[in-house]
């Protein structure tokens, strides 16, 4: 009898103190991103400064997970083993509403190709891969 092949770990982030709260609050299904305490602007990824205004009281600061679609593209060929049962699969950059040109890089799910278009409304659905990381994706929001 052949061996059922061991499941692949997926690629894990290696968080540091910058982007520690990034991770743990998507555990908690929360999308966080650094905001500027001087000037409220939103910053992804974290830095240590402010990149408009050079502060460096910055701070999590929970987002809504409403999207927009920026740009996205269709992942055919799988980079790492765990991937190998997924592809294809949608690669999107989506922009958050809370700030123009806020944008995250993610999975577009729930959306065949053929419905696919820049600027959809889009949500954000907390996926659990692991029990050590969950991950945001989007899909087309619901209307409300
Ligand atoms: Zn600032």
């Amino acid at each position: 009898m052949p061996q059922p092949e061991a499941a692949v770990s997926p690629p894990m982030p290696a968080p540091d103190e910058l982007t520690q709260f990034f991770w743990d609050a998507l555990k908690e299904r929360k999308l966080m991103i650094q905001r500027c305490q001087e000037c409220g602007h939103y910053i992804h990824w974290p830095r240590p400064l402010c990149r408009f205004c050079l502060s460096s009281e910055l701070a999590p600061g929970e987002v809504s997970g409403r999207a927009t679609l920026y740009s996205w593209t269709i992942a055919t060929q799988p980079f790492h083993p765990y991937f190998v049962d997924k592809v294809p699969y949608t690669l999107a950059t989506v922009e958050l509403v809370e700030e123009k040109n806020l944008k995250l890089v993610s999975h577009l799910i729930e959306c065949p190709e053929d419905e696919i278009k820049v600027d959809m409304p889009l949500e954000v659905v907390f996926q659990e891969i692991t029990p050590e990381l969950t991950l945001p994706f989007f899909k087309p929001a619901t209307a409300r």
